[in-house]
């Protein structure tokens, strides 16, 4: 069972600016890793200080509002709260998909030769960050990777045949 970490938990910068321009029920659920390279922590004490870099980096080096993505999880089964539910993501690479997506990112990396263990708590945190913005986001069922969206590696190799499989899928 994933635990969920609010952003006053992880320690989260209010978002400079809120935008509640999303359908996701015309879409869904997009999902992300985080890395080209291998990047989970091997204790989770390290995980929330993970979440704040990837926070710092998309607002101090991208100029955006706040961390592109609706939720994270970790290989440990928890999840961040990312923008949350009704909110405008910034991950999905295009227009479209930000309009319709919202986006989930597991904090796992690597290529495909050597990539994170995918962990059974990994899962369970997808299915709950899925769910939840099923349940209290308005997401449509759909389930895609970050590549359907335009030309990247993300979410690996691993990753997207689980989308493809129906392994990300919560189960009912
Ligand atoms: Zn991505
Ligand atoms: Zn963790």
């Amino acid at each position: 069972m994933a635990t969920f970490v609010t952003r006053a938990e992880w320690g989260a910068r209010p978002p400079t600016n809120i935008n509640n321009n999303i359908t996701p029920e015309n879409g869904g659920v997009t999902i992300h890793h985080y890395s080209g390279t291998k990047w989970a922590a091997a204790d989770h004490a390290e995980c929330a200080g993970q979440v704040r870099a990837v926070q710092n980096d998309h607002m101090d080096s991208n100029g955006w509002a706040d961390i592109a993505y609706s939720h994270l999880t970790c290989v440990h089964g928890y999840v961040f709260e990312g923008r949350g539910e009704g909110r405008r993501t910034a991950a999905n690479g295009t227009d479209p998909g930000n309009q319709n997506w919202y986006a989930v990112c597991g904090l796992v990396g690597g290529t495909t030769q050597d990539y994170d263990t995918i962990t059974a708590e990994l899962v369970d945190g997808f299915h709950h960050a899925i769910g939840r913005l099923r349940e209290q986001g308005g997401a449509a069922t759909g389930l895609n990777g970050h590549r359907d969206h335009l030309a990247t590696e993300c979410p690996g190799e691993k990753l997207y045949a689980m989308v493809q499989d129906g392994s990300l899928e919560p189960p009912a």
